[in-house]
Parts: structure tokens; C-alpha cells; sequence
């Protein structure tokens, strides 16, 4: 097992927290977590264990946030704002110990994974702010003496189920809302990742959450359906808030129906990046690096397809190639590295089955390709940073998210083809495209069919910016004034004549 020391040992658990006592889980099964970049055969993989939840375990945390929700959602909201801002100052002081679990169980080289502690802490910062803000309306009545108002209260309590990718920053965005509108939390992060969760949970016990305001139950994947089936098919679960995969979200709202929740649902992404031949060429290079290299090409608001005008399309191939080919990957506890590991064997295995069938199609390698072993990669989940010319959409990998370090590199000729290929797909999380022609800029921003645009930016994620999606992509909105919406739902009062 790997010895793992953290300068807080309190914020290793092995246990579900639930009514605010860390507990084992009712069946007493295990759910081991490994480190991505070992084979998960090798004992030293296995970094710790923590509970395999079953409906027993999702039974308490939803009594435990039922019974919290009566007490919590009366709190002043300066209360809940300023147990908002000593979790927050709780998950800085503690940024270097969380970046490394994160790393080590997600597998994102440790400067990312502290960039990742800073990002999800600043939602928390946000939401702590945005809680005291929670205004209502007086509404003009056309009789005399009637007085109409409007009113928002917390929609009641949330499940908040999280994907391995952002082991961190996806449940804070989720929680800290959540928290600030008066709504409670059960938690179910996901089965790659739940030591980042169960250490957040420990940061809210620090920080005074009173019990059973946040509750956390982790589960292997085969666990899942039985702890969320519980959640779903509660009345008292008023809303289901979930990133991951578009077929899961698609199978929580079906089965949302019946309760009728509201639901927000951050799904899958096939983020097209254009690069018009009006680009600044290196900037658009800058942006790639940025938007497709981070996490190792595992972020949803990855390009997935790189659209560039056939007569910038060599210059900017070269260009990116070249910056590609210099990636340092290498295992996430190492400085110096830039790609690590893969999150596991099947998502290896798919970006291979992506590279291979595009190159049987006829694609052209301009560098990595392969997976990567030995010389100080001790493990069988890295992949070597790729860029793939003369993609076409017959490849799998149009349609598909490959969720790894490849840029397939595509050509065009016209604004107009371009967009209708940009948005030949079923998703619309994210979209990105270069180019210096204010006119085009304006023009290309309105047609793309996307939740986010980056113009001339790679880089667009922002606790002050409505992130989500259309389409596909799934609805609702995380961070900026609208996100508190997601948690709120809207009371009219109508007083007559006194
Ligand atoms: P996933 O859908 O397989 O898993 C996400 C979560 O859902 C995990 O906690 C998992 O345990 C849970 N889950 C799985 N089956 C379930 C079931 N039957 N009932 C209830 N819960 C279930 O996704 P993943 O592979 O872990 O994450 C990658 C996906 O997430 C990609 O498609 C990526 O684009 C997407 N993502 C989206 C955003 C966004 O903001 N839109 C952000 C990050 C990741």
C-alpha cells in the first residue's frame, strides 16, 4: 500500500461522513482507491480504502440532510456565508495537502492539482459572497391596496453526484451554491476519486457546517445506482446536480420524472476550436496548449476537434506539433511534469481505439501517437501527447469525446462550413475560435451553439462565468449570479386589501 503523509492526517478518511460522524458503511464492503499512475495490480498502487455505500448508507445521509434542512435553511445568510468563508480559508491553508490527493488519486501533475484547489476554492469564496445577495421583488399590482412580492427559498435538499476529472473543484461548485441558497447535501463523488470529497467533508466539519448539512457516501461503480436510486426516488430530494457523462444524466432525469426534481446536468463536451486564417497563428497555438493539454485532455471543455483555414493549416500544424512534442509527461508527484497517467485501463484503451481508427482512415501522425512506457514512466496509463493531421468526420473521434492528450487537427475553407461542422454534433459545451476580424468575431460567437465561447481564449472557466452547456451538453449553469438561481426556487406572495 502506499504510505501517503499528509501534513494534516485528519484529512485521509475512510469513511462516509453522514449526520456529521464519519461512519463505516453499513455493509461493511470495501472500495479501494488507487494511484493511476501504477498498474493497480501492484500493492503500492493502492493508495487507501473507503466505504462501498449501499442504500443503507444513502437512507441515513438523506435522513441526516432532511432533518439539517429544517435548521439550515432558516440560518441567517450572513451565518451561512461566513461558514462558507472558514471552509474557504480552510481549503487554502490545507491547498498543498489536498493538491496532493488529488494528484495522487486523480493523477494531474501537482502544480494542476493546486490550481485546481484554488479554482474550486473560488467558488466557495464566490457563493459565500453571492449568499447574502439573495434578493427578492415587489411587483407593481394593478389594484390598489394588494401588495405582490416575490420571493426565493432554498429548492431543499440536493444530490450532488460528481465526476473523477476535477476530483475538487466539481463538488465545490456544487456544495458551496448549494450551502449558500439553504439547501442541504448528499454527496456521491466519484469511485476514482472520493479522497479529495471525504477530505473537503473534514474541512467542513473544521469549518462548523452544523451536522448533516453536508454528507458525503462514496461507492464503487457497480454500488452507484443502489445509493443514488435511493435519492431519486425520494420526494424529499428536490434537485439532482450532476457532471458526468451524457448517457448517466440522461438516466437521472428519466428517473427524476416521477418526483418531478429539478435538475442540472454539466454533460459531456465535443468542443470545436477554429482557427481562421485572420488568427494571430501563435496565440491560437497558446490557446490549444491551454484548452486541450489541461488534465491531460480529461476536461469536458476540451477541443476535441481542431477546425484550421486550409491556408494557415501547415504553419499552424508545425507550430503546434512542435509545441506538443516538448510535453514533459511523467508521473504527478514529479515537478516537472506537465501530462500524467490516465484516470485507468479504459481510458487508455479509448483514446487508443480513437488514434488507431482515425489513422486507418488515413490520418496523418504529427507526433506521439502511442502509449508511453518505462524510462521513469512506471505504469501502464500513459499516453503520448499527440497531434493527428487531415482528420475527416468519418473518424470516430469527430463524434466522440476522446478525454485524452490528442489534438486531431481538421481543414476548411469557408466561415460558413466551418460553423456547420463546429456545430455537427449532438453537444454544446464549449467552443473556441481565433481569429482578428472584429466582424467575424461577432458573427461566429452568435452561431455557434454552445453553453461557452472562447474568442482568441483558451482559457475560459471562471467562478464570476456562468459555466454549463446546450443541447446534449445538458442544462443549468455553475458559478456567477446565475448559479445560485440553480438552488432556488421562486415564491409569489399575494396580500390583499388589510
Ligand atoms: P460518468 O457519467 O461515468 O460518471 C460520473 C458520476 O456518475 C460518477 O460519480 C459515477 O459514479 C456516477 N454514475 C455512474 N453511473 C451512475 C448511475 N447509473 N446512476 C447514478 N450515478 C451514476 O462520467 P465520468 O466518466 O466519470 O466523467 C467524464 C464525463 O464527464 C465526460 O463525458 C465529461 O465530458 C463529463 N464532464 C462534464 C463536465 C461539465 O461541466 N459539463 C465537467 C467534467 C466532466
Amino acid at each position: 500500500m502506499h504510505s501517503l503523509t499528509l501534513s494534516d492526517p485528519s484529512l485521509l478518511r475512510a469513511h462516509h461522513f453522514i449526520n456529521g460522524q464519519w461512519v463505516a458503511g453499513q455493509a461493511g464492503q470495501a472500495l479501494p482507491v488507487h494511484n493511476p499512475a501504477l498498474d493497480p495490480a501492484r500493492p503500492e498502487a493502492l493508495i487507501a480504502q473507503v466505504p462501498d455505500g449501499d442504500a443503507a448508507d444513502a437512507q441515513a445521509a438523506l435522513d441526516a440532510a432532511c432533518a439539517a434542512f429544517k435548521l439550515w435553511r432558516v440560518r441567517p445568510a450572513k451565518e451561512r456565508a461566513q461558514a462558507l468563508k472558514r471552509w474557504h480559508a480552510l481549503l487554502l491553508q490545507h491547498q498543498d495537502d489536498l493538491a496532493r490527493l488529488i494528484s495522487l488519486e486523480q493523477g494531474k501533475p501537482l502544480a494542476e492539482a493546486r490550481g485546481e484547489v484554488l479554482y474550486g476554492a473560488s467558488y466557495i469564496e464566490w457563493f459565500a459572497e453571492e449568499a447574502t445577495r439573495v434578493y427578492g421583488d415587489m411587483v407593481p399590482a394593478a389594484v390598489n391596496g394588494r401588495r405582490m412580492m416575490v420571493l426565493k427559498e432554498p429548492v431543499g435538499v440536493v444530490a450532488a453526484i460528481t465526476p473523477w476529472n476535477f476530483p475538487l473543484a466539481m463538488i465545490a461548485r456544487k456544495i458551496a451554491p448549494a450551502l449558500a441558497a439553504g439547501c442541504c447535501v448528499v454527496a456521491k463523488p466519484a469511485e476514482d476519486t472520493p479522497l479529495t470529497a471525504l477530505a473537503l467533508a473534514r474541512l467542513g466539519e473544521l469549518a462548523g457546517f452544523p451536522p448533516g448539512v453536508l454528507n458525503v457516501v462514496t461507492a464503487s461503480r457497480q454500488q452507484t445506482p443502489a445509493v443514488v436510486d435511493v435519492w431519486l426516488a425520494s420526494p424529499e430530494v428536490r434537485k439532482i446536480t450532476f457532471t458526468g457523462s451524457t448517457p448517466v444524466g440522461q438516466h437521472l432525469a428519466r428517473a427524476s420524472a416521477d418526483t418531478l426534481k429539478k435538475l442540472s446536468l454539466e454533460l459531456g463536451g465535443n468542443a470545436p476550436f477554429i482557427v481562421f486564417e485572420d488568427a494571430d497563428l501563435d496565440a491560437a497555438v497558446d490557446g490549444v496548449m491551454a484548452a486541450k493539454f489541461r488534465n491531460g485532455g480529461q476536461t469536458c471543455v476540451c477541443p476535441n476537434r481542431i477546425y484550421v483555414q486550409r491556408s494557415v493549416q501547415a504553419a499552424f500544424s508545425q507550430k503546434l506539433a512542435a509545441r506538443v512534442a516538448a510535453l514533459p509527461v511523467g508521473p504527478a508527484q514529479q515537478p516537472a511534469s506537465l501530462i500524467g497517467p490516465m484516470i485507468n485501463a479504459r481510458a487508455v484503451e479509448k483514446i487508443e481505439r480513437h488514434v488507431q481508427d482515425a489513422l486507418a482512415k488515413g490520418a496523418r501522425l504529427e507526433t506521439g501517437g502511442q502509449r508511453l512506457q518505462g524510462s521513469g514512466l512506471d505504469g501502464p496509463h500513459y499516453y503520448a501527447p499527440t497531434v493527428l493531421s487531415g482528420v475527416t468526420p468519418d473518424m470516430v473521434l469527430t463524434q466522440e469525446e476522446t478525454f485524452g492528450p490528442v489534438a486531431p487537427l481538421f481543414t476548411f475553407d469557408t466561415e460558413d462550413e466551418v460553423i456547420a461542422l463546429a456545430n455537427d454534433t449532438p453537444f454544446g459545451l464549449a467552443a473556441y475560435f481565433y481569429s482578428q476580424n472584429v466582424r467575424r468575431i461577432w458573427r461566429v460567437a452568435s452561431a455557434l451553439e454552445s453553453g461557452i465561447v472562447g474568442i482568441n481564449e483558451g482559457a475560459v472557466a471562471s467562478e464570476a462565468a456562468p459555466f454549463g452547456g446546450v443541447k446534449a451538453s445538458g442544462y443549468g449553469r455553475e458559478g456567477s449570479r446565475y448559479g445560485l438561481d440553480d438552488y432556488l426556487h421562486t415564491k409569489y406572495l399575494c396580500q390583499g386589501q388589510l
